[in-house]
Formats: C-alpha cells, structure tokens, sequence
C-alpha cells in the first residue's frame, strides 16, 4: 500500500515523523528550514468583504475622453481601492507609494494618469517602467496598450533573455513609454541604445520582488541616470528595510496609499503530503493530477533543470504540462504561460523566478513538488491560488 499520508488539515503541530526539525536542520542549498506545520492550513471562508465604495468614478478624475472610452472599453466600471486612492495624487504630480499586491488594480493605478498627464502635456519627457520578470512586464505593456489605443502613444518592452535587436530598433523610434527589466534596461543603456536624460516619471513596480532577485544595483544604477525633477512612483506589497532605503533616495515628499489586503494564505486550503523518495513524489503527483479537481495545477520545482525534467516526466505519463523557468526563451515563456491560463494545459511546472507577479485565474492547485526557500517565497507561492476571494488548495511534499 502506498504510504503518502496527508496529514489532517486540522493538525497545525508539526507532524510526527518529520525528518528534520530546527536543530537537524536540512541541508543548505534547500534553504532556510520551514517548519512543516506551517504548510498545514485549514481554509477560513473569505471574509464577509465590506463592499468597497469608492469615493470616486472614473469620470470625476478628469481623464481625456478618448483615454475614458479605452477605460470604458476595458469593461471596468469602478475604480478599485488603488485606484480609488492612488489617481488623483499621481495626476498632481506627486511621488507615490503605493503599497499593494498583485491583483488590486495597480497596474491601471499608475498607467492611467500617465497616459492623460503625457498627451495633455503636464508630463514632460519619457516614462521608464521597472518590473521584476519579463511576464510582468509584458502585462503592463499589454494593458499601456489597450489604454493608449488611437492616443498615439507607443511603448517598447525591453526584456532579458530575449534577441536585443528589435529592442534596440524600437529604442530608436523614440517611444514615449520604455518598460523593462532592471539588467536589460542597464545593458541598453550602456550601449547607449536606451536615453534616460529625458525620463519624466518612473515606476518601480512590485519593488520587493526586485529585492528577492538581487536587482537593487541595477536599480540604482538606472535611477542614478534619470534627471533630479521627475516624478516618482514606487509600487510594493512590503516594504523591507532595503527597499525603504532605496525608496528615501527615489523619492520626494510622497504619497502613500495603502490597501494591501489581507495575505490570501487564509483562505488556501494547505496541506502536506509526505513521500519517501523523488519516485513516490512522482507517483503521488501522477495520481493527484488525475483526479478532476486538479484541473488548473501550478506546480513549483527549485531549479530551471528540475522543472523542466518534471514536465517532461509528466507529458510522458500523458499528462499535459508545460514548464516556465529562467532557461526558457521570452516567447517560449508567454506561449507555456497562454496555454495553461486558457486552458489549453492544465498542468505548469514553473521556478519561484518565473512566477513572480502572474495574475493567472482560477488555479485550483499549487504544489509544492520542492519545498519554498523561505516562509515567504512559501506565502507567494500559494497565493497565486485561492485569488479574489475564492478558495484554493496547496499542497507541499516534505520528506515522509
Ligand atoms: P493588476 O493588479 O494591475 O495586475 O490588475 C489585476 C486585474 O484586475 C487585471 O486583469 C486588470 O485588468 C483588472 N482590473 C484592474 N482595475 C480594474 C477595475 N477598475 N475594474 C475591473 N477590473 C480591473
């Protein structure tokens, strides 16, 4: 009989059993320790969600019409809290912080002003959007996009891991709105491809993830090369000490909007799922993706070569999947990641690297086939499941 025991939802102590603990300690390159039970959950209801009223609409924001008709076409009827706080300030020209997650409008927060403050003139010069991943990137740009329509506005991606050429030509088309990835940015820069002495506003968003992946000096390094009067807009779910740091010299007496809601973490239904050795993981993961409540499953593995070795195994045991990680090709990446959001798979082996800041509806399950670095790498994990208020489910191997 197999022996993957799941533990009770209920049990919040560590399980018996547990291979290591604190003093035993695991072996380094998996990280830190997390304790087991905190992988062990049972899920609350959402709670009874005051609605939110806010205290404006979109047409008392004083937006162009043809900029009101994109929003009106984008089907958004209401300003959502980040919306609601953060529009106004930013179509004054002030710096902001925005603290926020993924999810709550950010993205439409800081673009919308933008656009109206560049083609009504407030804004002089160029706007340089900061994202940790390319996938987050390609987002902004896909909704910079569907608000500037007919506005004449035009943006270029400039992302890491992907031919430098188009970037450069895009770069040379003098487009008002650069959005990119901190060490492309640095590198086109540095071939003098990308100007920044005319940057009129800048965006950091989802600064703390920037932190996670080292990008802090090319950060730097690209703020040190924009003019002293800009306006400066910083977005972040947290605000660890590094990014308060950075954050002193980014900005200039700013705003700070604050609707970060509450950790989803709460609402996921968690588990644990012990196994022996990596073939029972396998095999358990095998069964688990049969059922058909597994239907939408994230799953995350440690390395780019063990997420894409697992991926493999599953297609070969005929289950479709698709693998996300750093060695894989910006197009390669949006294709696996267009796949499983519409369905086409229901299965995404993907790196912690690779999944940052995806808003991918209606996963039903993450898995933690490898266990997280850390209790927060764990806590972003499993809220990219359980999103607006609806349950979800994850479970996390750990030795049995
Ligand atoms: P973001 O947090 O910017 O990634 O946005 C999350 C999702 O919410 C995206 O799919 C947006 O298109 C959508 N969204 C943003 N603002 C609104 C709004 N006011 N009404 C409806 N949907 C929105």
């Amino acid at each position: 009989m197999r022996r993957n025991v799941l533990a009770s939802p209920k049990r919040r102590r560590p399980f018996k059993g547990a291979k290591y603990g604190p003093g035993k300690g695991r072996p380094k390159r998996d990280g830190q320790y997390i304790d087991p039970a905190k992988f062990v959950n049972e899920a609350v209801p959402a709670p009874e969600q005051e609605r939110f009223v806010p205290n404006h609409k979109f047409t008392d924001f004083g937006f162009m019409p043809e900029l009101e008709r994109n929003v009106v076409a984008k089907g958004y009827e209401h300003p959502t809290p980040v919306q609601d706080g953060a529009i106004k300030p930013v179509m004054e020209g002030k710096d902001m912080i925005g603290i926020a997650n993924t999810g709550t409008g950010k993205t439409a927060a800081f673009l919308l002003p933008i656009i109206h403050r560049m083609k009504t003139h407030q804004q002089p010069g160029t706007a340089l959007i900061i994202a940790p991943t390319r996938e987050l990137a390609v987002q902004i740009d896909e909704e910079f996009r569907g608000f500037a329509k007919g506005l004449g506005l035009h943006s270029v991606l400039c992302l890491g891991g992907m031919n430098v050429r188009p970037q450069i030509k895009g770069l040379k088309r003098d487009p008002q709105v650069v959005i990119g990835t901190p060490g492309r940015l640095k590198d086109l820069f540095q071939q003098k491809a990308l100007r920044l002495n005319r940057t009129g506003v800048v965006v950091l968003d989802e600064a703390d993830r920037m932190l996670d992946m080292g990008f802090i000096k090319d950060i730097t390094f690209l703020l040190d090369q924009l003019p002293k009067e800009r306006q400066s807009l910083c977005f972040s779910a947290t605000i660890p000490p590094q990014i308060g740091r950075l954050l002193d010299t980014m900005l200039k007496d700013p705003v700070t909007v604050s609707v970060r809601t509450r950790e989803t973490a709460d609402q996921v239904e968690q588990n644990v799922i012990k196994a022996r050795s990596k073939e029972e993981k396998i095999s358990v993961l095998r069964d688990l993706l049969r059922k058909p409540e597994f239907d939408k499953v994230l799953i995350f593995g440690r390395t780019k070569w063990s997420v894409q070795k697992l991926a493999d195994t599953l297609k070969k045991s005929g289950i479709q999947a698709e693998a996300i990680h750093g060695n894989k090709s910006q197009p390669q990446r949006q294709r696996a990641l267009k796949a499983f959001s519409s369905g086409k798979v229901n299965v995404l082996v993907a790196t912690d690297v690779a999944s940052r800041g995806l808003d991918i509806p209606d996963v039903s399950h993450v898995i933690n086939f490898d266990q997280p670095n850390s209790h927060d790498d764990y806590i972003h994990r499993i809220g990219r499941t359980g999103r607006a208020g609806k349950g979800g489910h994850a479970l996390t191997f750990v030795a049995g």
